[in-house]
């Protein structure tokens, strides 16, 4: 079976729990099956969240769904927010590397990353993330809290960690997540990890001692965020007959949507960042690519001079490309394109429809882009 089709039978099985999820998601039970698991396809865009909007809709009344879309609608709006937010992006980036360099022989982070802090469900949840790729969003959340507040590391190295361990591992989702639980996102709110939380929603499985957490951590120190920068504009021609699309991490069914979705294209798979993931994940995304491969007969290029190439063999001169999300591949996809059109290929970008439509309304808090969100379903049913 392919990624895909594994995760349209996925969400086509998680249908009978979508009543029952706003009262189950919040439990971290083991096997994970009050949630969908969907996010290490929706990630890369193996399934959109438009298509499991629209399946569930078609399925269940609003009004029983809602949970579960507006689940969905934070990833479009973490999204949306950190496209509006570059600088965002480039700070946590910058202070990563610094960080890295200083923390390297730090016996905290050490035992941390290494799951013996002596915490026993921190060590847990280490392991997990480790050896699954995969932590459920209220241990995420655990996770993080104790990191920043109780171990009293640097939220940047933690979101770092976190987003090479797992299979959804997601510049906007996570960095915006772990600012979230730091208080940076709604300036003074901060998420506080509590043992009676941990234990009820783990079900007695974790129990920490409340001398073990720190229970009235202040916020960190508000950081700077620039203005809302507006999106970028791009194209809303189709690619013609003959010409060429780039398809790469960030949206692997590229080849499937209707933005690009013409005959006699010829894909190229881009497949040149060499970023730090753990082999769970690695193992996760080469599936996934081989997949699209296999489907639209894309060609690997691994360099610009490989692209420059295979454009050219294919005697045109323009190249298409989805426009990746901020985060890492952006920066990689930003050098290619300055150096094909140095080059003399037109380098033409796309974004799909529903982020045209919703990263503009992402600019403040998740309930105003919710609200304006809702209504616009609304009106579609
Ligand atoms: C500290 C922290 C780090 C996180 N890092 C990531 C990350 O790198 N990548 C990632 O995809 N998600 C991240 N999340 C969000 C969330 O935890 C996961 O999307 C969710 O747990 C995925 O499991 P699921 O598919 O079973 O979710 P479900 O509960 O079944 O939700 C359905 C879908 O809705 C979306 N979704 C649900 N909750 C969130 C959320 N809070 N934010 C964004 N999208 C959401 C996902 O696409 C998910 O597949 C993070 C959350 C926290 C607190």
């Amino acid at each position: 079976m392919t990624s895909r089709a594994a995760a349209l039978c996925q969400l086509s099985t998680f249908q009978d729990r979508v009543p029952a999820y706003p009262h189950n998601r919040n439990f971290d039970r083991s096997g994970h099956a009050d949630v969908s698991c969907l996010s290490k396809w929706i990630r890369y865009r193996a399934i959109t969240e438009e298509e499991c909007i629209s399946a569930v809709l078609a399925r269940h009344p609003f009004e029983v769904a809602e949970k579960f879309v507006q689940e969905l609608l934070w990833r479009t709006y973490w999204k949306g927010w950190l496209e509006l937010h570059p600088r965002v992006w480039e700070s946590y980036h910058r202070s990563c590397g610094a960080l890295h360099d200083e923390f390297a022989t730090h016996e905290g982070y050490r035992q941390a990353v290494e799951g013996r802090t002596g915490l026993s469900w921190f060590d847990d949840w280490v392991k997990e993330l480790q050896e699954t790729g995969y932590l459920h969003n209220h241990s995420r959340m655990w996770f993080a809290s104790v990191w920043i507040f109780t171990l009293e590391l640097p939220w940047q190295l933690g979101a770092d960690f976190m987003y090479r361990h797992l299979l959804d591992g997601d510049s906007a989702s996570n960095t915006l997540s772990w600012r979230w639980v730091g208080g940076l996102h709604t300036p003074g709110k901060i998420y506080v990890a509590r043992p009676e939380n941990i234990e009820k929603y783990s079900e007695g499985r974790w129990r920490p001692s409340a001398s073990e957490l720190n229970l009235n951590p202040r916020p960190l120190p508000m950081d700077e965020i620039g203005a809302v920068i507006p999106l970028e504009p791009v194209s809303t021609h189709p690619p013609r007959s003959g010409e060429c699309v780039l398809v790469h991490d960030d949206d692997m069914s590229a080849d499937l949507s209707l933005e690009v979705g013409v005959p006699h294209v010829a894909f190229l798979q881009w497949c040149g960042l060499g970023e730090d993931r753990s082999p769970v994940v690695n193992s996760h995304r080469e599936l996934l690519r081989r997949d699209t491969r296999d489907r639209s007969h894309a060609v690997v290029v691994e360099t610009e001079e490989a692209v420059i190439q295979a454009v050219r063999a294919r005697s045109t001169q323009v190249l298409h490309i989805v426009k990746p999300h901020c985060g890492d591949l952006q920066g990689s996809i930003a050098g290619l394109q300055a150096m094909l059109e140095r080059s003399g290929i037109r380098v033409i970008l796309h974004r799909r429809a529903w982020d045209e439509t919703y990263f503009p309304l992402a600019g403040s808090g998740f309930f105003p882009f919710w609200t304006a969100v809702k209504r616009r379903l609304d009106r579609g049913r």
